[in-house]
């Protein structure tokens, strides 16, 4: 059997969310042997995740941590609890006889299906370009010989791994052998989360270029407007609660 996709998604609660997971959905439904892990940033899971994931028709774990408010301040890196707590959850209810690829799956990005069928035979940590990071239209990772030699990218290119959150995936099997790997928030510098993560389960040398050897951009970190509200009633309201 293929190895099951494991898509970690951190989320939560704004205008956008329902519509920036059925956007998501739309993909991970047409993805073969996909279980979706969505943490959301919240005190306990909302109604509004859980209505929505019973009928998405992805197999789904739906999970929650919140975020403490002193880590809430801008420039700080977002989702550090949320992504260790799928890994958690992945550790715990997963065993060496499971065949899996883990991948973080951001809630607001953009997936193209194929980008499933080139991570799904990840042996250990795979790698592919992302679309609007970095300062540029793509980051990449510089491929010779069919491994990793440097990085494209636009932004401290002294990271030791210049990837998005959206650019690896890791093998179910190195996520377990690994039981202490995971995000951190001490030490972190902002933007560093992957570097951070990456250093403690792989080394540049043994990252496995996807996408025609990190040619084809195939996920988008692309970012959604804030919808305008300003119109909103105060007082008086629509005459029905309606979800958005
Ligand atoms: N996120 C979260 N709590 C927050 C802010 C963000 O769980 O307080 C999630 C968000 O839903 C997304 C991920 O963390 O899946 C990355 O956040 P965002 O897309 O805002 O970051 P950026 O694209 O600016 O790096
Ligand atoms: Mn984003």
């Amino acid at each position: 059997a293929l190895p099951v996709i494991y898509a970690i998604t951190p989320t939560y609660t704004r205008p956008v969310q329902k519509a920036e997971l059925t956007r998501l959905s739309h993909a991970f439904r047409q993805v073969p042997r996909f279980h979706w892990i969505v943490v959301e940033d919240s005190t306990a899971r909302t109604e509004l995740v859980a209505r929505f994931l019973a009928r998405c028709g992805v197999p789904y774990t739906h999970l929650h941590v919140f975020t403490p408010r002193r880590f809430k301040r801008a420039g700080m890196p977002r989702a550090t609890e949320q992504r260790n707590v799928g890994l958690a959850w992945l550790r715990q209810h997963r065993t060496k006889r499971d065949a899996g690829v883990v991948f973080f799956a951001d809630d607001d990005n953009t997936y193209s299906l194929e980008l499933f069928e080139e991570m799904r035979s990840t042996r250990g940590v795979s790698v592919w370009p992302v679309g609007f990071v970095g300062g540029r239209a793509y980051e990449r990772p510089l491929v010779s010989g069919g491994k990793v030699v440097g990085w494209y990218t636009g932004w401290r290119p002294d990271r030791p791994f210049a990837t998005d959150m959206a650019g690896f995936a890791v093998n179910l099997q190195v996520i377990l052998a690994n039981p202490r790997a995971q995000f951190k928030r001490r030490g972190s510098q902002p933007g560093m989360q992957e570097s951070d993560f990456l250093k403690q389960i792989t080394k540049v040398m043994e990252l496995e270029p996807k996408a025609n050897n990190c040619t084809r951009v195939l996920v988008w970190h692309t970012r959604t407007e804030k919808p305008h509200l300003a119109n909103e009633p105060k007082h008086r309201k629509d005459t029905v609660v309606i979800e958005v």
